[in-house]
């Protein structure tokens, strides 16, 4: 058995695990593009959110008594996940890329709505309010990447059938 704190501590670490999984696929992914400034920035700036969130994560780890040696831990839980996400040497890695972003911000919105219903069972107020100041940062970015998928879509297409543009990136 387990205790509801003991649970929500389990599950802040996979998040922190998460959230450090965001970080390395946002990073590789604006650091490739080129040719979708637009994507580009919204991921630059979902990647300063995503730094600010494990902050919070954290913050609330340690106030549960957790340790920085078990976020290392947890830490490679995640890692076959993100590395599947992470193969993108594929000529439409714009495509892969904005479609696993959406992926995996669902995966997000998913913890953070579970994790919210666990720190209110445990009566903690404080990871509670954490964790419902970042689900919106994470529809935000899923209902953006869903809307603008189309667009992106388009522009791949379309500078994949011009000889003289590269379009992958
Ligand atoms: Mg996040
Ligand atoms: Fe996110």
């Amino acid at each position: 058995m387990a205790t509801p704190k003991e649970n929500l501590l389990d599950w802040l670490n996979d998040a922190h695990a998460m959230e450090q999984q965001a970080e390395k696929m946002l990073k590789a992914q604006a650091e490739r593009l080129e040719h979708y400034p637009v994507l580009k920035t919204r991921i630059e700036q979902h990647l300063e959110e995503t730094l600010g969130q494990q902050k919070l994560v954290e913050q609330c780890i340690r106030r549960l008594g957790g340790s920085p040696s078990m976020l290392k831990d947890m830490a490679g839980k995640l890692m076959a996940f993100g590395q599947a996400m992470g193969g993108m040497a594929m000529s439409d890695e714009v495509v892969k890329g904005a479609m696993s972003g959406y992926v995996f911000e669902n995966l997000e919105i998913a913890s953070y709505t579970v994790l919210i219903e666990a720190a209110k069972v445990a009566g903690d107020v404080e990871t509670q309010q954490a964790c419902e100041q970042i689900l919106p940062q994470e529809i935000a970015m899923a209902d953006w990447l869903r809307d603008h998928l189309p667009q992106i879509t388009a522009a791949f297409l379309e500078r994949s059938a011009n000889p003289h543009t590269e379009a992958k990136r």
